[in-house]
C-alpha cells in the first residue's frame, strides 16, 4: 500500500506531552516556561472576529511576513514562512533531494533530519562527533552532499559555532545549499542571519517555538536570496499557516523586547543551572541554548530519566552510544531548575555508588 522508503523507515517520536490536566514539570522539549507577549493573545481574539474564520488565510502570509522584514531588516523577498520550522525542514528536503541524494549533517543532532531522509529515499552522511562534541567541519563539506545542515546551536548538545567556519563551509559546499538552522540562537551570543546576504547557497532557519514562546502556534521563517525562496515556494501548501497563527506571529515579532527579556531570564538561570549540576559531578558542555546537556561519565543515564519521570519531572534522554550518559534538559522557570536539582541530589549519589560497588565486585 505505500512506499518502500515509508514501510522501512521508522517514525519520528516527539517527547512526551502532559495529558490535559497533568501537571509535570517539563523540560523535555525545549519550550520557553514564560507565556508570550500579552499582544499576541489580543492579536488572536482580533483575528478570530467577524467572517474570518471562514475564509481562508492569506497564502503567503503577508503580515506576519511584513513584521519578520522588519524585525530581521531582510527583505520581504527573502523570507518564506512555515508552519513551525519542522514544515520548513520538510519542505527543504522535498525540494532539494531525489531518492538516493545525500544529505549531510554531524549527529547527534535534531532526529527530525533522520526521518525526513528516510520519506525522501535520500542517503546520510552523518558525521559522528567526539565524545568532547567538537564540530567536524571538515569532514562534512567533504561529503559534498546535495544538502548539509547545520544545527546552530546544535541540539541535544547546546554547542555554536561560529560565523566563520559556516562562512567556509558554505563556499566550499557551494554551490550545494548549506542549511543552518538556527531555532535556539536567540538564546546565543551570535547568529548567522548576515551568511544569506553574502552566500546564495545558504538558508537560515528559525522558529517562534523557543525565544517567543510560541511552540503551540506552530510558526518558522526560512531566510534565503530570492532565487532559493522561489524554488522552496513550489512545495509549499496554499495555506500552510492559519489566519490565527499568521496574527500571532505578526504581533509577537512587533513586540521582540518581550522575547529577548525572558531570553535573558533563560540565560541567567541557564548559567546557574550549569554550575549547580557541575557541583554534583556532571560534565555540562557550554550551552548557548534554552537547554543543556549533563553527562554522568559512564553513567547509564536511563533509570534516572525513569526516576524523574516518577517524580514528575520530565528530561529527555537519548539512547545512543554518545548520549547513554546524557541528559538533556531545558531551562525552566529557576523554582523548576530548583527542584530538578533536589532530586538529582538525591538520585546521583545512589547510581555513583551502585555502579563503584559493580566494579569494586
Ligand atoms: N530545529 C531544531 C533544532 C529543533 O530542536 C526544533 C524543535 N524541536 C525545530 C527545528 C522545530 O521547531 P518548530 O517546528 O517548533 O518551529
Amino acid at each position: 500500500m505505500f512506499r518502500d522508503a515509508i514501510v522501512g523507515m521508522a517514525p519520528y517520536v516527539p517527547g512526551e506531552q502532559p495529558k490535559p490536566g497533568e501537571r509535570l514539570i517539563k523540560l523535555n522539549t525545549n519550550e520557553n516556561p514564560y507565556p508570550p507577549s500579552p499582544r499576541v493573545r489580543a492579536a488572536i481574539i482580533k483575528a478570530v472576529q467577524g467572517d474570518a474564520l471562514r475564509l481562508y488565510p492569506r497564502p503567503m502570509a503577508d503580515e506576519f511576513i511584513e513584521a519578520a522584514s522588519r524585525c530581521y531588516r531582510m527583505p520581504q523577498e527573502m523570507i518564506l514562512a512555515g508552519n513551525g520550522s519542522d514544515e520548513l525542514l520538510a519542505m527543504l528536503f522535498r525540494a532539494v533531494l531525489d531518492p538516493g541524494d545525500t544529505v549531510a549533517y554531524a549527529v547527534p543532532t535534531y532526529s527530525l533530519y533522520d526521518t525526513l531522509a528516510s520519506i525522501e529515499g535520500a542517503r546520510v552522511a552523518a558525521v559522528e562527533m567526539k565524545r568532547d562534541f567538537a564540530f567536524p567541519a571538515a569532514e562534512l563539506t567533504r561529503a559534498q552532499a546535495r544538502l548539509t545542515i547545520v544545527c546552530n546551536p546544535n541540539s541535544p548538545t547546546g554547542t555554536i559555532i561560529s560565523g566563520a567556519v559556516l562562512s567556509r563551509m558554505a563556499e566550499e559546499v557551494s554551490p550545494r545549499l548549506l542549511v543552518i538552522d538556527e531555532a535556539y540562537v536567540d538564546f546565543a551570543d551570535r547568529h548567522s542571519m548576515g551568511l544569506v546576504r553574502k552566500h546564495a547557497n545558504v538558508i537560515v532557519l528559525r522558529t517562534l517555538s523557543k525565544s517567543f514562546s510560541l511552540a503551540g502556534m506552530r510558526l518558522g521563517l526560512c531566510f534565503a536570496q530570492p532565487p532559493v525562496i522561489q524554488q522552496l515556494l513550489k512545495v509549499k501548501d496554499s495555506y500552510n499557516l492559519s489566519r490565527v497563527a499568521q496574527a500571532a506571529g505578526a504581533a509577537a515579532l512587533r513586540s521582540p523586547q518581550w522575547a529577548a527579556r525572558n531570553a535573558e531570564r533563560i540565560r541567567h538561570t541557564r548559567r546557574d543551572t550549569s554550575q549547580a549540576l557541575r557541583a554534583l559531578g556532571f560534565e555540562v558542555p557550554p550551552s548557548s541554548a534554552n537547554f543543556v546537556l549533563a553527562r554522568l561519565a559512564g553513567h547509564d543515564l536511563s533509570q534516572v530519566a525513569a526516576q524523574l519521570r516518577r517524580s514528575g519531572i520530565l528530561v529527555r534522554y537519548f539512547a545512543s552510544p554518545l548520549l547513554y550518559d546524557c541528559l538533556r534538559i531545558s531551562i525552566g522557570k529557576p523554582a523548576e531548575m530548583k527542584t530538578l536539582l533536589k532530586h538529582l541530589e538525591r538520585i546521583v549519589p545512589a547510581i555513583v555508588a551502585r555502579s563503584n560497588g559493580r566494579k569494586s565486585q
